[in-house]
């Protein structure tokens, strides 16, 4: 069996690739491949399958190019990088991370939530430059988390162990929208069910967003949105840039329409919306929620797994339907 992978991953799965004997070219160069190499590297060999990336944009042409794939795995738990029609009319398995990276992602939307109601990032940047000239009691201010009200949107695997992160270890309030109404998770947690985005957006001391990028979830937060927002809150996302209309969050930081941003993603990663790396009030990273040792190899083990099933004519764990 040949397996193509499209950027060097953790060792882990490729080991257990390895082990079945299988055949394995990953791209040689640590960088994403263009469409057209791409389509040049999968037509080097009959490969059974593919492991790829949410960085690889896979289409039709992209099928056709592995004519023989029965699976592409997907290194991710998003999909939207993928043309789902194309594979179900090629009839190739699309395989995904889903669970793995929960407890990661949510740590790190807690990490964006902290580091800026505290000014972590401005604060460091202060010490550095040599400002500090001792302790001063206006120094810095920041906002506590604790007692306040947090707003999700979507209460998916993410968003859930977010709000309970909220709850038990910050004393939190949460109000949550998502299209699937949680009634458990109300009665566990006190969480409250608002019938809209704004509902939520309005009340909400923090808004922290985790729905998948889908038609339906395209710039899901706009202008009118972000107005719906208290002067004193702040907005945190870690799901998919284009979930955000960035534009409209440059302009919501710079007429101080919010207190601050915390973003891990981007609407055309890598670039950035203008003006936004300029702005003070907003924290900036280049989609790393899930980079943590142990998850990208765990990551990596699911896809190998989804990968190996298919081609032992089983059904991948992590099948995306
Ligand atoms: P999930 O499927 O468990 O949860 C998504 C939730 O969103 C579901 O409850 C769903 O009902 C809800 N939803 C769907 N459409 C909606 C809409 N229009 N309005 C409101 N709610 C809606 O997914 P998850 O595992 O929690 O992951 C969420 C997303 O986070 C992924 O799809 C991925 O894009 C993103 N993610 C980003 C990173 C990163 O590195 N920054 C890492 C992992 C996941």
């Amino acid at each position: 069996m040949k397996i193509y992978i499209t950027r060097k991953i953790p060792e882990s799965g490729i080991n257990k690739l390895k082990e079945k004997g299988y055949e394995i070219d990953i791209n040689p160069e640590d960088k994403v491949l263009s469409k057209e190499e791409l389509l040049e590297a999968l037509k080097q060999k009959p490969y059974d399958a593919v492991l790829c990336l949410l960085t690889d944009k896979i289409d039709g042409e992209v099928f056709d190019a592995a004519p023989n794939a029965k699976i592409f795995a997907n290194y991710a738990v998003g999909y939207n990088n993928i043309d789902l029609d194309a594979a179900r009319e090629k009839g190739v398995m699309i395989g995904n991370t889903p669970g793995v990276l929960t407890e990661t992602v949510a740590e790190y939307t807690f990490t964006l939530l902290l580091a800026i109601a505290h000014r972590v990032v401005e604060a460091d940047k202060f010490t550095r430059a040599g400002k500090y000239e001792g302790w001063a009691p206006m120094l810095l201010l920041g906002t506590d988390l604790s007692n306040k009200t947090l707003g999700i949107v979507g209460l998916g695997r993410i968003g859930s162990r977010v709000a309970s992160h909220a709850v038990k270890g910050f004393g939190m309030k949460v109000l949550y929208y998502d299209v699937k109404r949680n009634e458990d998770f109300e009665k566990e947690y006190g969480a409250e069910f608002r019938e809209s985005v704004e509902g939520v957006m309005k009340d909400a001391d923090f808004v922290s967003v985790h729905v998948p990028l889908l038609e339906s979830t395209k710039r899901l937060i706009n202008k009118e949105r972000f107005a719906a927002m208290k002067p004193t809150a702040f907005f945190v996302n870690t799901s998919r840039g284009q979930v955000v209309d960035e534009n409209a969050l440059v302009e919501a930081l710079k007429s101080k329409t919010i207190k601050g941003a915390a973003i891990d993603v981007y609407e055309n990663e890598p670039e950035l919306a203008p003006g936004l790396a300029e702005l003070d009030n907003v924290i900036i990273t280049p989609h790393i929620a899930s980079a943590t040792e142990e998850t990208r190899s765990k990551m990596s083990d699911l896809a190998a797994e989804n990968v190996i099933a298919a081609l032992e004519g089983g059904t991948p764990p992590h099948l995306v339907k």
